[in-house]
């Protein structure tokens, strides 16, 4: 765990060596026990959508990333509001998500793969971003519960 003094002694590292760009701020969930997908999976880091962690480049101001990253994680503790997660920022480095094979982007850039989405309606396939709209006709009665197979469409991915 990172706490704000070692958070900040680890910021100021990379700037001394300008590798700031290499430290990313992550939203982690303190899981409830009803809710971990394993005994000792308490302390996970949040996904959306499903499966895909976003992260705050530390680049240009760390400072602004901070409050972005609170942002975020605002965001995260709304979405599961009455859960029991505890949400909280901590900082991390593209070698830990990159290293552990972890699924992750740059909160508010696109998610770096493509899946195909198939409509429930038509059949028809679409090229997307996870968690973004098909361009197929259907997508607003889909969006309002029709379901869209495959790409992992509405979260699970
Ligand atoms: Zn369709």
């Amino acid at each position: 765990m990172n706490n704000r003094t070692r958070a900040r002694q680890i910021i100021e590292a990379a700037q001394k060596v300008d590798e700031l760009d290499c430290l990313y701020y992550f939203v982690e969930m303190d899981v409830p026990r009803s809710l971990r997908t394993a005994p000792d999976a308490n302390l996970v880091a949040a996904t959306y959508p499903a499966g895909w962690i976003p992260v705050v480049s530390l680049v240009p101001d760390p400072r602004i990333a901070e409050h972005y990253a609170h942002l975020l994680c605002a965001l995260m503790e709304e979405g599961n509001r009455g859960r029991g997660i505890v949400f909280r920022v901590e900082l991390t480095s593209r070698d830990v998500l990159d290293g552990r094979g972890l699924k992750w982007y740059v909160w508010g850039e696109a998610i770096p793969v493509r899946v195909d989405a198939i409509c429930a309606v038509c059949g028809g396939v679409h090229r997307v971003t996870p968690g973004q709209s098909p361009s197929c006709p259907h997508a607003p009665a889909l969006a309002a519960g029709a379901g869209m197979y495959g790409g992992n469409w509405w979260g699970g991915l």
